[in-house]
């Protein structure tokens, strides 16, 4: 089935057909198409994947399924526009993403209810997430105002660092944040000089089709920016693209893997950011009501599809009792379908349920169980779960099983809690909760994780400080985020200058 022409109504005109819900009403939107070279096309084959509103397990459009063709198809069309768009001063480029932010910001709530509509999560959370893009847009913004770095090495001589566009770039997301983090990568990537290719998840393409309507619409040169939806072949004709030079993924382990290694072989440059498994550590002399409130936020918040969500918890020593029976009372407060949506899909119901049977099996005491707990008649659901006397061998203790699970691993000391921490192979977040500021530092300069936390369940750096996680969250050098996103897209040139003649010659001369 051929995709149906997003021709329903705008508004303001620049937001691209109008996604009219305004509640969690199942409502069907328009299909999305590849945005190339300025124009809405299907995939070359016809063939097309089903979108569905995991609230309602009822599918709101369709995006197509692309093939290599599709992809060369959009490099074709970026690499046409880049020089033109390399050309163009950076001030003038930053202006189209002044103007995109003011789009976001006029249309914040329609672009909300779409994130949620098609991802599942609540509107506080779809917002949250609509307007975290909007910062990573104004850290873009910014770099237009850093200062050039010029500097008289030697006597009469001068070098000068630029950092150059690296032509036609991609980035690749999953489908946990729609919107998020397509933004991540692509602010600095134009702002760069660069044009960008975007493969969105297929599970969720609606944020990325607004971003390419609302772009158009604040007078991004076509071409400059092209969406190519699809799975795997979408992800394989990327890797394989000859005139692709550099790749921004985020998503699974297994799939970061895949995408560095495949991009390397092919001499692109490739950051990929994968999946997690972050430690929070609980010390018993930490607040009781920032503790017990934020550790099951920071789990059960979108449903624990946050790269960032704290999926265990090592308790240190028995005096944590009374925080982990605070936490089963606040995690029995939250009801499915107000404060947490469903989960994307039927396959992620089944894997989380396969990690609670199996930790079950194991020895592990149910403490919640939201196995079989619904928030509506229809759609992929699971409740908040906690799960006690967890060990680090059971899979539910060492594995990513991004769902509303908290897994509690019990430890004798800190040490005991560190070494548990370092030990899984994951790296992107890790927190402790106490009131000792020494416990604090001894554990923030001994975790294995690139983000860190004190008495915060949800440790994401804001801007300018930037995003990334260690070991097996993350593959390539650098941040995703702020100005190591800026020099990930980048290269560098240095000019050394010599005009005068120097008598007192340094081996410069
Ligand atoms: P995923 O790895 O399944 O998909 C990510 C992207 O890869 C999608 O665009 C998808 O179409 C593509 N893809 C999927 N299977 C593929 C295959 N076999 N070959 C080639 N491409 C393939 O991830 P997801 O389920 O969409 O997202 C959840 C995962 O992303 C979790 O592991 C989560 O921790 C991770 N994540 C990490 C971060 C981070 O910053 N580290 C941020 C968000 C999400």
């Amino acid at each position: 089935m051929s995709p149906t022409p997003p021709t329903s109504p705008t508004v303001a005109g620049v937001t691209g057909p109008l996604f009219p819900a305004r509640s969690y009403e199942h409502t069907p939107y328009v299909d999305t198409m590849n945005w190339i070279g300025g124009e809405w096309q299907g995939a070359a084959s016809g063939a097309t994947f089903a979108v569905d509103n995991p609230r309602h397990g009822a599918t709101i459009g369709r995006c197509p399924d692309s093939g290599a063709e599709d992809v060369a198809a959009a490099v074709a069309a970026a690499k046409a526009a880049f020089p033109a768009w390399r050309a163009t001063p950076i001030k003038e480029r930053v202006q189209v993403l002044f103007r995109l932010k003011r789009i976001m910001e006029d249309n914040l709530e329609e672009l909300s209810w779409l994130v949620s509509h098609e991802n599942g999560k609540i509107f506080p959370e779809a917002r949250a997430e609509v307007e975290k893009g909007i910062e990573c847009i104004e850290y873009g913004i910014a770099v237009a105002n850093m200062p050039g770095q010029t500097m008289d090495v030697s006597r009469g001589v001068s070098c000068q660092v630029s950092y150059e566009p690296l032509g036609v770039v991609a980035g690749i997301v999953p489908f946990n944040f729609p919107t998020m983090v397509p933004l991540w990568m692509m602010p600095q990537a134009l702002v760069a000089g660069n044009c960008f290719v975007l493969k969105p998840s297929e599970k969720v393409p609606f944020g990325a089709f607004k971003l390419a309507h609302m772009l158009k619409a604040a007078g991004l040169p076509d071409g400059v920016f092209n969406v190519v939806n699809g799975g795997r072949a979408t992800v394989e004709g990327i890797c394989e693209h000859p005139d692709i030079k550099a790749i921004g993924f985020v998503g699974s382990t297994k799939i970061a893997k895949l995408v560095y290694e495949r991009g390397a072989a092919t001499g692109k440059r490739v950051l990929a950011l994968g999946g997690a498994k972050n430690h929070l550590v609980l010390l018993p002399d930490a607040d009781f009501d920032l503790a017990t409130s934020n550790i099951p936020a920071s789990a059960f918040g979108c449903a624990g599809q946050r790269c960032m969500a704290a999926s265990t918890l090592i308790a240190v020593g028995d005096d944590c009792q009374r925080y982990i029976d605070r936490m089963v009372e606040v995690t029995r407060t939250i009801q499915l379908g107000k404060d947490m949506g469903p989960v994307i899909d039927q396959a992620a119901v089944e894997r989380i349920t396969r990690y609670i049977d199996q930790a079950e099996a194991m020895g592990a005491k149910i403490l919640v169980d939201g196995r079989g707990k619904r928030g509506g008649e229809s759609g992929t659901w699971f409740g908040p779960t906690i799960l006690d006397h967890v060990t680090p061998e059971m899979p539910a203790g060492c594995e990513e099983i991004f769902g509303p699970t908290l897994s509690i691993i019990r430890a004798a000391t800190l040490d005991e809690a560190l070494h548990i921490e370092n030990k899984n192979p994951y790296g992107n977040a890790a927190a402790i909760f106490t009131s000792d500021g020494g416990a604090a530092r001894y554990a923030t300069e001994r975790f294995q994780a690139g983000m860190c936390g004190v008495n915060i369940g949800v440790p994401v750096p804001r801007e300018p400080f930037s995003f990334a996680g260690w070991n097996q969250s993350g593959f390539g050098h650098g941040d995703m985020t702020g100005w190591d996103g800026y020099r990930f897209w980048t290269r560098a040139r240095k000019v050394t200058t010599k005009w005068a003649k120097q008598s007192d010659q340094t081996w410069m001369g």
